[in-house]
């Protein structure tokens, strides 16, 4: 990314419209997760979570609809509690860095970015054919 995208802020919404926030820089990699937690967490076939760290999101209104769900992996994933939309993945990894991913497909103006990687490939669904030619790794990033 080129250091201007600094200045355009990325703003995205849930689908009822209650939250709304703004990004102002991502981390460089971005992936396609097949996992199945993803799966069932979207109810899509993969997800694609961009990694923001705690200083550069500002949720701008309806952060206290944001509900959190905890699963068995301790990693922590956030909803909105009126209209259900899936937006913000949190593992230990995350919390360690001081970052959290947020859904791609939730931001309505997104500066320009390229996933580069798709990742648990191993529990892809058997109905979607990836042809993108980007990496695939079977579980995380080797
Ligand atoms: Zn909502
Ligand atoms: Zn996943």
């Amino acid at each position: 990314m080129s250091a201007d995208s600094g200045n355009t802020k990325s703003t995205g919404s849930c689908l009822c419209g209650k939250i709304t926030f703004a990004v102002s820089q991502f981390q460089p990699t971005i992936g396609h997760c097949h996992c199945s937690m993803c799966q069932k967490f979207h109810g899509a076939a993969f997800s694609t979570f961009g990694e923001v760290k705690l200083d550069h999101i500002s949720w701008l209104t309806g952060a206290e609809l944001l509900t959190s769900y905890t699963a068995q992996n301790h990693a922590v994933r956030k909803f909105c509690q009126c209209c259900g939309s899936s937006l913000v993945f949190e593992s230990q990894y995350n919390r360690d860095a001081g970052t959290i991913e947020i859904a791609l497909a939730a931001f309505d103006q997104l500066v320009a970015l390229q996933p580069d990687a798709h990742i648990y490939t191993e529990s892809k669904v058997d109905w979607l054919t990836i042809h993108d030619g980007i990496a695939q790794f079977k579980a995380y990033r080797e």
